[in-house]
This record gives structure tokens, C-alpha cells and sequence, in this order.
């Protein structure tokens, strides 16, 4: 089964590699500050892996959303920033990307501080579920894309909790590989993620996005939003973290960020 995922992707990459995502599309994409300080030999692979998951996953507008070809080459080249090292089959097992017009309703069971359940409507700029679609809120991708070196993206926060999900389900730790130290990427982010829950409960300025501390769930997904969009806060705040998901990731964007402006 591996194998023929391998040879399907290695001829979809071939065909692709002579028919990439054309140039004008391309260089609106580069604009972004999780592609722009990409090397270049980085943006040609990034380009290539977007127009394969242009190819393998299915689009869908919702609620009269008409989704532009411009549309999906926006998501999918940001989508494709974490794996850019790690590679497409860290996205296998699910097909649909869902686009709603802007942020969504759902139907969430919530147990109170008395232990009793309720069921409450919640607001959602994107979800991911196990084995099911990414959905996402245009309306918050657009936002994102106007302030986007501040440490907040919807789509990477979303892909991120596919690559978390491929291990044991969403817990806060995706598949570690041989060059992380499992114990040690389990102290830093439990002792990252305590720190961030005392400024929370103390009522501090805290040092990333205070949603990170709803769970280790979504400190992985909101911590990977700062290592692509604001790497350079990361590891002031969090260095450990940083380290660990540059290790993970097998990306430097703060040393990107510096051979950029250094030419
Ligand atoms: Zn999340």
C-alpha cells in the first residue's frame, strides 16, 4: 500500500514538475511571509508540492462560496509550508478542504466546572477532524493574509492538527521522528504549555496567542502558527519550543529570515 502511495505520488510529482502552478499565480503566493524568505531552491519545492495537492485534495465552497482557482492556490501553498521537508503523505487520509465565507457555527458538548455536560453552539474560524475534511473560514484566511507575520494562521493552525493527528489521534504530539528525543519534546512543551496556563490564570500579558492554552492540542497547532509567521517571537519566548519543532519540522525560519536579509 505504501509503495503505491509512493509510486502514485512520484508520477503525479513528474508530471507536475513540467507543469507547475503557472508563474503570474505563483508570484502572488511568494508574497507571504511564510513564503517569502524561502530560498529559492525551497519555493521551487513548495511549488511543486502545492500543485500536487491541488491535484490530490478537493475543494468545496459552502453556504454560496464560490472558491477561485486563486483561492485554492492560497490555501494549498500555505497548507504545504509544514511539510515542505516532511512531505506530502503527512496529509494522507483525508481528501476535502472545506471553505466557509467566514466563521462557522458548530454543535460542541462543553462539561462544566461541576462536571455536568451542555450542549453549546460554538464559533470556529477552521476545524479538522480525524479521517474527515480541514474546514476553514475565508473570511479569517483574508485577515490572516493582511497581518500575516504576526503569528496567526488559520490554515497552517489546521494542517497542523492533520500532521498531530497522524499519531494516536490529536493529542499535542505528532509522529516524532529519530532526530527529536521523545521525552525531551514532551518536558519542553508541558513546561512551555504550564507557562503559558500560569500567565493565563494570573491574568498576564501572555507571550503567544492565550487560545494555545486551551489544551497541548492547540499550543502544537497555535506554537507551528508562530514558527511559520513570527519564528523570530517563538524562540524569544519559547526557545526549547522552537528548537524542537525546527528539529521536527526540519526548518529554520529565523535563520532563513536572516540569510534574507543579509543578501
Ligand atoms: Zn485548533
Amino acid at each position: 500500500m505504501i509503495l503505491l502511495r509512493k509510486i502514485y505520488n512520484w508520477r503525479i510529482l513528474r508530471a507536475l514538475k513540467k507543469h507547475p502552478v503557472n508563474y503570474s499565480s505563483w508570484t502572488q503566493i511568494r508574497k507571504f511571509s511564510c513564503i517569502r524568505y524561502l530560498s529559492s531552491v525551497e519555493k521551487a519545492r513548495l511549488r511543486t508540492l502545492t500543485s500536487v495537492l491541488l491535484k490530490q485534495k478537493v475543494f468545496v465552497g459552502v453556504q454560496g462560496l464560490m472558491l477561485t482557482n486563486e483561492m485554492k492556490l492560497i490555501i494549498a501553498s500555505q497548507a504545504c509550508v509544514p511539510i515542505l521537508k516532511l512531505g506530502l503523505n503527512y496529509y494522507s487520509g483525508f481528501i476535502q478542504i472545506t471553505v466557509y465565507p467566514s466563521a462557522f457555527w458548530v454543535k460542541r458538548n462543553v462539561i462544566d466546572e461541576a462536571g455536568v455536560v451542555h450542549a453549546q453552539k460554538v464559533l470556529l474560524s477552521g476545524e479538522s477532524w480525524t479521517r474527515g475534511p480541514v474546514i476553514l473560514s475565508w473570511q479569517d484566511i483574508e485577515h490572516d493574509m493582511l497581518h500575516d507575520d504576526k503569528g496567526h494562521n488559520v490554515i497552517i493552525h489546521e494542517f497542523c492538527h492533520k500532521i498531530d493527528m497522524l499519531n494516536r489521534g490529536a493529542n499535542g504530539t505528532p509522529p516524532i521522528p529519530g532526530r527529536n528525543n521523545e521525552a525531551d519534546w514532551n518536558n519542553i512543551f508541558n513546561d512551555a504549555y504550564e507557562r503559558l496556563l500560569t500567565q493565563v490564570h494570573t491574568q498576564q500579558r501572555t507571550s503567544i496567542n492565550a487560545y494555545a492554552a486551551q489544551s497541548p492540542v492547540e499550543f502544537f497547532a497555535v506554537a507551528s502558527e508562530y514558527f511559520f509567521t513570527a519564528p523570530e517571537l517563538l524562540q524569544h519566548k519559547f526557545h526549547q519550543v522552537y528548537d524542537e519543532l525546527a528539529l521536527f519540522y526540519q526548518q529554520n525560519p529565523v535563520k532563513r529570515l536572516i540569510n534574507f536579509n543579509n543578501k
